[in-house]
């Protein structure tokens, strides 16, 4: 059985290097993601290349997602690069301050005094220190400090219950989403969004700067959460941001948020993704922890399409230990998921004929115990739904478009495979498809397979046909 669960890696210094990240390809990776909250375009440009030799020597395909940086409000910076806050004391956040110090610091977004009112709580630095607003004069926001400790450059800054005004796309991220249309990136992600709007621009923007990536909503802010509905309609997938989401709605309410995202997006047909901190530790150990099995393992059972991989590979001492880490749990714990199918089934409510044959595929598949799912499909769409319900079936989704075969290196339980020249005789194609599967060894001569396909042949969406064959007793016409 392939691993159904995917694996999304950040790269960063500890991972740049073509051996490092031929040994991360090799040992599972399926989703590279550049974080453009560090680095300049060029770094991107060369991870890029680099990550796509470095699949091909492998030879598996390597999906790529740019995260934009979005309105990460932070402090600016202080003349000794730091300073210690004690609890109880007075502390000044001001947008005019230029180089801060003991008493104040600056600010980058300059509306953030706006945005906030005596009795406001502001957490800095993921939440490690927690400020108190007493007033707000003019540029200045004045605070007691509620929990002290170290504060250095550029500290990122939230406010609980969320409420900041700052927009989703700043003008950092219009000039680095051209960069990753330029670079034929798979996905993208937005950071912070608030509402479908947000969405709705970066997927303009992105379109015209002749980008084709599947649009990820990072759910981060209270207002995106309160939205979700709307935020998935308008995004093909979220991801579970839980670095700044705990700061923003409280660390003990995200794993039901987690569940009730990863849920929401299945039942509308979107992939989602849970991040952050997901093995934490293994920035400096070679071994995981405890919990953070259990939290991988978790995910996969809440139904994730793909776990993440942050500082973990980007920067820590193991990043090939850590993807083989996340691969073996990932594998341990789709083993004991219980498929509930007939039960999710009852629900589902599809219209399309491409839709209907689709579930029919996954039906016949999971009641037959059929071996593997071969769908034969031009966009990949046929894939995406066969995936949102889990049959425990491994699919396999064949295509003649590179692009579809990157955006689907996301889909959990879906393994995307090119196909060369297309026949345009069905059974011509059907056989080549079974050669396919048999010369990469997933199925066996006797084994009972389920094909999909779309004719006439080549039509987008048009998948109509479902057929049941046993591999080695396909008959070729003689033509
Ligand atoms: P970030 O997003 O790593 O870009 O901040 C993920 C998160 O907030 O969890
Ligand atoms: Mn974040």
């Amino acid at each position: 059985m392939p691993r159904h669960t995917k694996i999304v890696a950040t790269l960063g210094p500890a991972s740049s290097d073509a051996e490092t990240l031929t040994r991360m390809i090799a040992a599972g990776v399926d989703v590279v993601r550049l974080n453009f909250s560090h680095g300049k375009a060029e770094d991107h440009i060369a991870r890029v290349a680099a990550v796509r030799a470095a699949a091909e020597q492998v030879g598996r395909p390597v999906g790529i997602l740019a995260d934009l940086q979005g309105p990460k409000i932070r402090v600016g910076k202080f003349a000794a690069g730091k300073v210690t806050l004690a609890k109880g004391q007075a502390f000044i956040l001001d947008a005019a301050c230029d180089l801060g110090n003991d008493e104040r610091v600056g600010l980058d977004y300059k509306d953030l005094p706006k945005d906030v009112s005596a009795g406001s709580v502001l957490l800095l630095d993921d939440g490690r220190i927690v400020l108190d607003v007493v007033r707000v004069a003019g540029p200045e926001i004045h605070c007691t400090v509620r929990h002290g400790g170290e504060l250095s450059n550029n500290k990122g800054i939230n406010r609980q219950g969320g409420g900041l005004s700052a927009p989703a796309l700043t003008a950092k991220d219009m000039e680095d989403l051209k960069v990753a249309a330029q670079l034929g990136v798979d996905f993208l992600a937005v950071s912070f969004p608030k509402s479908a709007a947000d969405m709705y621009m970066a997927r303009q923007l992105l379109r015209a700067a002749g980008g084709r990536a599947l649009l990820i909503a990072k759910i981060e802010r209270t207002e995106a959460v309160e939205n979700l509905g709307e935020v998935l309609d308008a995004s093909d997938g979220v991801m579970v941001a839980r670095g700044d989401l705990a700061v923003e709605v409280g660390d003990a309410a995200v794993p039901a948020l987690q569940k009730k995202m990863i849920r929401m997006a299945r039942e509308k047909n979107k992939v989602a993704i849970t991040a952050t901190q997901m093995m934490e530790s293994m920035i400096h150990s070679p071994v995981p922890t405890r919990a953070e099995v259990s939290d991988v393992a978790n995910a996969v059972l809440d139904g994730t399409d793909a776990v993440m991989l942050s500082a973990e590979t980007a920067s820590g001492a193991y990043p090939v230990e850590t993807v083989e880490a996340m691969v073996r749990v990932c594998v341990e714990a789709e083993r004991s998921a219980e498929v509930t199918l007939d039960r999710e089934f009852l629900d589902r409510i599809f219209t399309r004929i491409d839709q209907s044959i689709a579930m029919a595929a996954i039906w016949t598949a999971h009641h037959l115990k059929v071996k593997a799912i071969a769908a034969l499909s031009q966009s990949g769409s046929t894939a995406l739904w066969m995936s949102r319900l889990n049959c425990g079936v491994p699919v396999y989704a064949l295509t003649p478009d590179p692009a579809a075969v990157g955006r689907m290196t996301l889909y959990r339980e879906v393994c995307p495979l090119l196909m060369g020249e297309q026949h345009t005789e069905r059974e011509l194609l059907l056989a080549d498809a079974e050669q396919l599967l048999l010369a990469r060894g997933v199925v066996d001569k006797g084994d009972l397979i389920v094909l999909t396909i779309g004719e006439p042949i080549g039509t987008p969406g048009g998948t109509n046909t479902l057929k049941i064959v046993r591999v080695g007793e396909h008959q070729a016409p003689t033509v």
